[in-house]
């Protein structure tokens, strides 16, 4: 058997594996990586296949050039073709910063552990911003114990990466630290502001917040009567609503997004982009918490009572039909590369817990999608028992495994009807 067909992507030999515990983001932007948990990382996991392959999906869907060493048959592999799973992270997969039991089985049964040895390919698509692709990816391997590539995590703020050729001067909002001016950076901003960088060139923008010694040194110098920032991007939660939210309104009432100036009817300020617009969260706590969503609405309702006018924002992430083509496109690649189909697998399983955001998403996008999207509600996150939500999953299970074997059960049951139909279509042809 060659190296082809034992369940290795062809373009395997550009794939790194890296240890969750020494890489850096450095090394992760080097090219097509996965990582795996440090007790794994001499040998193959059953995970490998999955995240190299999709990992290698991703850099094509992303770079307009296809690798030389690209393709001309599709490759013999285990896992299957015909469906996939999505997951949202908090509250499905992970909560307050540690795993649910759960999920760790749920991927194991993903990856071959169960009764049919069949493998399924999966993704996650989360709302939560502040850090890179592939800082997600580290921490989820660490998290979950499991082999995975930057390429299967699409963030709120992935597109916003498409934006870094349109507008030039930005301010980021949100996030510890330095960390969303990292991210920014990354996506290829040519020139990103942070709110220490304004407060450091006037302390008297936010009268009630000073800057710390960390967050003066760390801030930029320049002079902002001088800098007309294009745009605003919200990239994390913000740690501290009310000087943010004063630096984002003078520059929504000022002209052309030049501090220290006023437009006569507040038009002339930059966009401002959300990376998601869910309202409330899941964290250790026990009651749902506050978020960006939340942030967005309280902006709009401050602006209209500062100026008197509308104010209209955009927000990316869940629900937005955008995140949801991204993921076809990144499945549709894969299915392609590893099967030689061009077409996203039939049916993807979308397993999230917040109503308004992953179900939502998920049955607005199997509406107009080609393929099926079928949304699976978990009772480990936003929503409660008890509670009706707004928008009506499929179905609604305790946990992120009793989803993934209600795919795979619904899956297996749809074969055995297929098969039962094939067989008496050919009994009846050979009685003819
Ligand atoms: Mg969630």
């Amino acid at each position: 058997m060659s190296a082809q067909t034992l369940g290795m992507p062809r373009d395997e030999r550009f794939v790194r594996r890296l240890s969750s515990k020494s890489t850096s983001t450095t090394d992760l932007n080097m090219g097509p990586t996965v990582v795996v948990p440090p007790k794994h990382l001499t040998a193959p996991s059953d995970a490998h296949e999955i995240a190299a392959a999709m990992e290698i999906a991703r850099h094509s869907i992303e770079l307009p050039i296809t690798p030389p060493s690209a393709p001309g048959t599709p490759l013999e592999t285990t896992v299957t073709g015909k469906y996939a799973f999505a997951f949202d992270i908090d509250g499905v997969l992970i909560r307050g910063g540690k795993p649910i039991p759960e999920a760790i089985e749920a991927m194991k049964v993903l990856n071959g552990q169960n009764e049919y040895g069949i493998k399924i390919p999966y993704i996650f698509v989360t709302n939560g911003g502040g850090k890179s692709e592939n800082e997600r990816c580290l921490q989820l391997s660490q998290q979950l114990q499991i082999e995975v590539s930057p390429g299967q995590f699409i963030c709120g703020h992935t597109p916003m990466r498409e934006m870094a050729e349109k507008y030039r001067t930005v301010l980021v909002i949100g996030g510890e630290g330095e960390k969303c001016r990292q991210v920014a950076e990354a996506y290829g901003f040519k020139d990103v502001v942070t709110p220490g960088d304004i407060i450091k060139d006037n302390q008297d923008t936010t009268p009630f917040r000073k800057l710390t010694e960390d967050e003066h040194n760390n801030s930029r110098l320049r002079n902002f009567a001088e800098v007309e920032i294009d745009a605003i991007f919200v990239f994390a939660d913000s740690r501290d609503w009310a000087s943010d939210q004063q630096i984002i309104l003078d520059l929504l009432m000022s002209k052309n997004g030049r501090l220290g100036t006023r437009s006569e009817n507040f038009d002339e300020g930059p966009p401002v982009f959300f990376s998601h617009n869910d309202v409330v969260w899941s964290t250790s706590h026990d009651l749902t918490r506050i978020g960006m969503g939340a942030l967005r609405v309280s902006l709009e309702a401050m602006f209209k009572a500062v100026t008197g006018t509308d104010l209209q924002t955009i927000a990316f992430g869940k629900p937005q039909i955008g995140t949801f083509e991204f993921a076809t496109r990144l499945l549709q690649q894969w299915r392609k590369e590893t099967h030689g189909i061009n077409e996203p697998p039939e049916t993807v399983y979308f397993v999230g817990d917040t109503p308004e955001s992953d179900i939502r998403g998920t049955n607005e996008f199997n509406n107009e999608a080609e393929n099926t999207w079928y949304s699976i509600l978990v009772r480990t996150g936003v929503f409660r028992e008890g509670t009706k939500p707004k928008f009506q999953p499929k179905v609604t299970v305790d946990t992120v495994l009793d989803a993934v074997l209600h795919g795979l059960e619904r899956e297996q049951k749809k074969a055995l009807k297929r098969r039962v139909l094939e067989a008496s279509i050919e009994a009846e042809t050979i009685e003819e």
